[in-house]
C-alpha cells in the first residue's frame, strides 16, 4: 500500500496574553529567551538509518530523498537517543532543531500519557494554548477530544497523546497567534519523533486525526474524506483515520460533524474490543 507511518492542534484565536512563561508541568522547563533560540550550530543531519527504514517503506530511493530533505530541512533525526525511553525523548525533544519551527514557538510539545497505552492519538501540530502550556490536547479541541473519547467509552487514562509535529506553528495577527498548516516538509523533519514514540508504545491501535496525521502515517496521497472511520492496516499497525476535532469545532453543523467523529472513535473501541477477545 506505500503506507508510511507518520503530521492538531489548532486551538489557534487565543490572544497573545496566553504566550507568558510556562507552568510547572511544562516537560521542556524553562521558556527559552528569543536569543537562546538562534544560532543552534547543529548543522544539516545526514540521512539516518531510520530515515532509511523510512524510506524502504515508501519504496523510493533514500539517498535522493535525503539530498532533498538536506535542503529544506536538517530533521530531527540526529536529535532522537537512541535507546531512549518516553521520557527521556521527551527531554531530548526539547533540544530539537530540526527544522525552523522551533524559533518561534515557545517549547517542545511531546507526546503524553501511558507508557502502557492501547490506543496512540496523533494529532496535527500543538495549538496556542498546548504551546504555552506545554501539553497536547489542553485546548479546546483537546476537550471535545476528551468528551468524544467518552461517550465512544474510550478509556482517556489508557490513551497517549501526540502530534506530527511537535512544533506550533502559526502567524502573528495582531495580538493573535494564527495555527498555520505545517507543510509536508517539517511533517517530516519531525517524523523521527513520531517514529520513536510509536517504537516504544506499540500500541493496538492508532488513531489520526486529520489530514496531516493521517498522511504522516499513511502516506500523502491519503484521503481522510474517502476512508475516515476504516481500520487500515498499516505498517504493522491498524489505523483509523478521522477529522481533527477542531474540524468539529469548525463545522456548519457542529452537532452533526460531532456525531460522526464520535462514530469513527467507535469503531476505534470495537478494535479494542475485538482484540481484547483475540488475546
Ligand atoms: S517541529 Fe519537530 S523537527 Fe521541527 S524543530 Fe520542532 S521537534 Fe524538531
Amino acid at each position: 500500500m506505500g503506507h508510511r507511518r507518520f503530521g492538531g492542534g489548532a486551538d489557534t484565536t487565543h490572544p497573545r496574553r496566553l504566550y507568558r512563561p510556562l507552568s510547572a508541568h511544562s516537560a521542556c522547563g524553562t521558556v527559552r529567551s528569543r536569543s537562546s533560540r538562534e544560532g543552534h550550530g547543529n548543522g544539516y543531519a545526514t540521512y539516518s538509518a531510520r530515515q532509511q527504514r523510512r524510506s524502504a517503506h515508501d519504496g523510493r530511493d533514500p539517498g535522493r530523498r535525503g539530498r532533498r530533505w538536506a535542503m529544506k530541512a536538517p530533521g530531527a533525526a540526529e536529535f532522537v537517543p537512541e535507546g531512549a525511553d518516553l521520557a527521556r525523548l521527551r527531554q531530548a525533544a526539547c533540544h530539537c532543531r530540526g527544522c525552523d519551527l522551533y524559533q518561534h514557538a515557545t517549547q517542545t510539545v511531546f507526546g503524553a500519557g501511558p507508557a502502557d497505552a492501547d490506543v496512540v492519538v496523533i494529532g496535527e501540530q500543538p495549538g496556542d494554548q498546548e504551546d504555552v502550556v506545554g501539553q497536547p490536547f489542553v485546548g479546546p479541541a483537546g476537550r471535545l477530544l476528551d468528551r468524544a473519547l467518552a461517550e465512544a467509552d474510550i478509556d482517556r487514562d489508557a490513551v497517549y497523546v501526540t502530534n506530527a509535529v511537535k512544533h506550533f506553528k502559526f502567524v502573528e495577527r495582531g495580538k493573535r497567534r494564527i495555527h498555520k498548516t505545517p507543510g509536508r516538509t517539517e511533517v517530516v523533519a519531525c517524523s523521527a519523533w513520531l517514529d520513536a514514540e510509536l517504537d516504544l508504545l506499540r500500541p493496538r491501535l492508532v488513531v489520526c486525526l486529520g489530514a496531516i496525521a493521517a498522511q504522516a502515517v499513511l502516506g500523502p496521497s491519503f484521503k481522510v474524506s474517502a476512508q475516515r472511520g476504516e481500520v487500515i492496516e498499516a505498517d504493522g499497525y491498524r489505523v483509523v483515520a478521522t477529522v481533527h476535532p477542531s474540524a468539529v469545532l469548525r463545522a456548519p453543523d457542529r452537532a452533526e460533524a460531532y456525531a460522526a467523529f464520535v462514530a469513527d472513535l467507535r469503531v476505534v473501541r470495537a478494535q479494542l474490543g475485538k482484540s481484547a477477545a483475540a488475546r
